[in-house]
């Protein structure tokens, strides 16, 4: 969709009037031009411009609350790239290196880290001392400890952090947690989360513990976890988890190939899970309650994402989850607005508690107790 703003910025007008100029606006959760947007645009710089650093970029042309205005990048041919494509401005470029400066850089808002697991701690840091608010793509961190340092960091500065978790702008999704808020499911019972691909190349950085923090469970399984969270509207207490290897040199000490886990939750509810990079068409989530159901299939995926429940199919608009994010977080961060599922770091952590006891259980063989 070409935006109102493209054709003004085509016209040559600066980010500051473009933040200034009113225009139709996406409503959240829908791809309807409804409501007109006058407030603040989030200017931001996107770190690692790698497979999902492009998604997201494209996914903001269709933005109406949020504008890509920087990059942050460790290959100058790829900064060239960007800057023709998205007309990124030379000012706003910057490499790992020089990236703290950007501290001085009044036309950037926020940084996006999106790149490998192993480096958002260090990164978020830097970009929290910056003064700048920080979105970190998921895990955020590959453990608790440095997810919780990352929360302390950008409290510190003062600055927001946010958790690329765009699963919780999904209509769907949003339509399934509010019947069961609503009690239309009954006592929830059950939830089943069924996440895994089979992964390529065994020289990527996903497959390298150092990078990527784990295997599967870092990159895919964290979609079960979070999904079981925010489908059940409770947190586990007690973590137990089975790992299976087939293949010892693609997927090496540390880098686990597939885990089946189990959660236990306050209300009596369990939970049972599987993470891999060895099957494919695992994209399930399902939910299961006294008086009811909901089944997503494909249920974490980029969409469309499709499901049903006891009353018949959930037909919420099909939309962009990047651009929605974007738009949503312009709002959480600039209007503290409060999201139905938190993005915030603090929520980062808690699915980090949790991978943490699923690596000791299956590091103990026993049932590991957990407390986010
Ligand atoms: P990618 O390999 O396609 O891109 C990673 C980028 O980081 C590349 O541009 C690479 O050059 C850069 N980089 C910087 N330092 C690096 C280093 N030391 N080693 C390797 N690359 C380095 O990976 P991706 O798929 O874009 O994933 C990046 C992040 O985004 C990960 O944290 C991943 O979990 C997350 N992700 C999220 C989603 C989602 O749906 N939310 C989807 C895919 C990936």
């Amino acid at each position: 969709m070409n935006s109102r703003r493209d054709f003004l910025q085509k016209l040559g007008l600066s980010a500051l009037a473009l933040q200034l100029v009113p225009y139709s606006g996406w409503a959240a959760g829908t791809d309807k031009t409804e409501q007109v947007y006058d407030g603040p645009v989030l200017r931001v710089a996107i770190m690692g411009l790698g497979g999902y650093g492009t998604i997201v970029a494209e996914a903001m042309r269709k933005c109406t609350k949020a504008k890509l205005v920087g990059v942050i990048s460790g290959t100058p041919s790829k900064v060239k790239a960007w800057q023709s494509k998205y007309g990124i401005p030379e000012k706003n470029c910057y490499n790992y290196e020089n990236f703290d400066n950007i501290k001085n850089n009044s036309d950037i808002d926020a940084v996006y880290v999106i790149t490998p697991n192993g480096l958002h701690h260090d990164f978020v840091i830097r970009v929290a001392a910056a003064g700048k608010h920080a979105i970190c793509e998921k895990p955020m961190a590959v453990n608790a400890k440095e997810g919780q340092e990352m929360v302390d960091a950008c409290k510190k500065a003062n600055v927001k952090l946010l958790v690329g978790y765009r699963m919780h702008f999904e209509p769907k999704t949003l339509e399934v947690i509010r019947m069961r808020q609503n009690g239309e499911f009954g006592k929830i019972r059950f939830f089943q989360g069924q996440c895994g691909f089979t992964i390529g190349d065994p020289t990527q950085w996903r497959l390298n513990k150092k990078l990527a923090g784990g295997g599967s469970m870092m990159d895919i399984g964290i979609y079960a976890i979070n999904g079981s969270r925010y489908m059940t509207g409770e947190e586990p207490i007690w973590v137990t988890a089975q790992e299976t290897k087939t293949d010892t040199v693609k997927f090496k000490e540390g880098v686990d190939e597939t885990i089946q886990f189990q959660f236990g939750f306050p209300s009596g509810a369990v939970a049972s899970c599987l993470s891999t990079y060895n099957m494919n068409n695992l994209d399930r989530f399902f939910l299961d309650g006294e008086k009811g159901f909901a089944e997503m299939q494909p249920s974490t995926g980029y969409g469309p994402i499709k499901g049903r429940t006891h009353l018949g199919e959930l037909n919420q608009p099909v939309t962009t989850h990047q651009t929605v994010q974007m738009d949503e977080m312009c709002e959480i961060i600039f209007n503290n607005k409060k999201p139905v599922v938190p993005v915030n770091g603090e929520e980062g952590v808690k699915d980090l508690k949790i991978i943490d006891a699923i690596y000791l259980a299956v590091k103990t063989g026993k049932k590991v107790e957990v407390s986010v």
